[in-house]
């Protein structure tokens, strides 16, 4: 774990969240959205079957082989390539897994478990250390049904991401805010980084109760869970670190620098000076000022 935290996202952060959060699988997205689409995979190689058990890799190459991509979107943190040919190709980065774009005749990297050949003599390859990534080709038109899609909630940069509709699921819980806002079935797109610096923002103590939030205050909660969140990708814009990779990583620094509390235990709130404390809260780490957040 260690030794992952040194290429491992969010630099020493690694320990606490291995995980990729919305603002950084957002970057992945578009850098495959700007390399992908009108290019056509000339073949597709599932290296490791168990990161799609769902398509068999005799599958998973006979229904990527010669389609076109349409266009590349995002879901929640899944990662949604759509093809002519009306297939749809999921991923999940999970902790490790990366896109890197090779040269046709360049040798995979280590942990390669899926390779795509382009029409452009380029190679896309999947790399996955520690092989918690998920692929799976879905009918495009029966996406919504997919497992992996069908309970979540609406993006956060959706006009259904109202406040009426945050206000609805909040009244419909009693589970401490912090962990509901981690539950993707409610709001899509907050990881452990983004809760914390968005409570902090909305001047909510990550304790209480999701059904007494207010409605006044569930609408200032929701501008900033969206702010947070186009702050973070709008920061992430330029950070590429290895040019072969798609967007997988943020640069040292520079994100975590506007975090207000997340790993700041015991630093002066950047409001109030008061020092920033940490809770466990279902077995994560919650970083919250104990005088802006009562
Ligand atoms: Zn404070």
């Amino acid at each position: 774990m260690i030794a992952m935290n040194i290429l491992g996202y969010h630099g020493a952060l690694a320990f606490n969240d291995g995980m990729p959060e919305l603002p950084e699988v957002e970057m992945v997205v578009r850098g495959l959205r700007g390399l992908l689409t009108g290019r056509r995979f000339i073949k597709a190689r599932l290296i490791r079957a168990g990161l799609a058990p769902e398509n068999p890799p005799r599958q998973f190459a006979a229904w990527l082989k010669g389609a076109t991509v349409l266009d590349v979107a995002r879901r929640g943190k899944h990662i949604l390539v759509h093809l002519a040919n009306g297939k749809t190709l999921i991923t999940h980065l999970r902790m490790t897994g990366r896109f890197y774009n090779l040269a046709e005749g360049d040798e995979n990297l280590p942990h390669t478990h899926a390779e795509f050949l382009l029409d452009n003599r380029k190679k896309l390859i999947f790399t996955d250390q520690r092989h918690f990534g998920m692929m799976m080709i879905a009918r495009t038109a029966e996406l919504e049904s997919v497992r992996h899609l069908e309970k979540l909630a609406p993006e956060p940069f959706d006009p259904e991401f109202s406040e009426k509709y945050l206000l609805d699921v909040l009244k419909r819980s009693r589970q401490e805010i912090k962990v509901f806002l981690l539950d993707q079935t409610r709001v899509v797109g907050l990881g452990n980084i983004y809760v914390s610096e968005a409570l902090h923002r909305a001047r909510i103590n990550p304790r209480l109760a999701a059904n007494r939030i207010s409605a006044r205050r569930a609408g200032v909660l929701r501008s900033h869970v969206i702010e947070v969140l186009q702050e973070a990708i709008d920061s992430a814009a330029n950070q590429v670190t290895d040019p072969r990779e798609v967007y997988g990583r943020y640069g040292a620094g520079a994100i975590e620098d506007s975090w207000r509390v997340y790993d700041r235990e015991g630093l002066g709130c950047m409001t109030c000076s008061t020092p920033i404390r940490r809770i466990i809260q279902a077995t994560r780490s919650t970083y919250f000022c104990p005088n802006c957040q009562k």
